[in-house]
């Protein structure tokens, strides 16, 4: 494997990945800087270390995954705590080079927010945590928000029912409204259950959101990258 450190992350791939993996330490170095400085949270000292998953078995192992855990929509995987993120080598996936370099970008967005709560991100809310990431990480589809079969945002709290309404969509397009809307700190201070999400949200939220979306047309907030 081949192994290299750069500013915030030690990045690990195999030489067939050679090109893409340029461009992954590339987004994820420019997320992070990017996301430490619009949320104000102090980037950490130690290096993150940042797999390319040859195939699907190494993302089975290296994720910590067992072969019954793992479904095949899991392109990628982040753990703050054991300070590593895995992404699954395009060559190993279905999905484009460009697609999973958002997934890139997304992971990033977990590892970041996982120094603003002390909660492991599988304890936070999911339409919280998996909503910022896939609104910053310009994932939110506009195409596919309804205003008819929309779910309630709080509904999105409880994880079997966030899996089963198609939680990322609606959840980034509630989380990237609201920061739209209230401000990266407000989004911050919901994360860390320093506010209740519940002071944001409003009668007609939900519409708004997906209002907003479809004006704005996705992604808030990575764009420079
Ligand atoms: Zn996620």
């Amino acid at each position: 494997m081949n192994q290299y450190e750069y500013r915030h992350f030690l990045i690990r791939y195999e030489d067939r990945d050679d090109e893409f993996a340029r461009e992954v330490i590339k987004t994820a170095e420019a997320t992070y800087d990017i996301l430490s400085g619009d949320f104000n949270i102090e980037p950490d000292t130690e290096l993150f270390t940042l797999v390319i998953c040859s195939d699907i078995e190494a993302f089975i192992r290296d994720t910590g995954k067992t072969a019954g855990s793992y479904q095949p929509w899991m392109v990628g995987n982040a753990n703050y705590e054991k300070r590593i993120l895995c992404i699954l080598s395009p060559s190993a996936s279905d999905r484009s080079d460009d697609e999973m370099l958002s997934v890139v970008k997304h992971e990033v967005v977990h590892i970041v927010f996982g120094k603003v709560s002390d909660k492991s991100p599988d304890d936070i809310s999911p339409l919280i945590s998996e909503g910022g990431a896939v609104c910053l990480a310009g994932q939110v589809d506009p195409e596919l928000l309804d205003k008819n079969t929309r779910p309630d945002a709080s509904n999105l709290n409880d994880e079997d029912y966030f899996y089963g309404n198609d939680g990322y969509n609606y959840s980034g397009a509630y989380m990237g409204f609201l920061m739209r809307k209230y401000g990266n700190e407000a989004y911050k201070n919901v994360y860390a259950e320093i506010e209740p999400l519940e002071k944001y949200l409003y009668d007609g939220f939900e519409n708004d959101a997906i209002d907003s979306f479809r004006a704005f047309r996705g992604d808030i907030a990575l764009e420079r990258i």
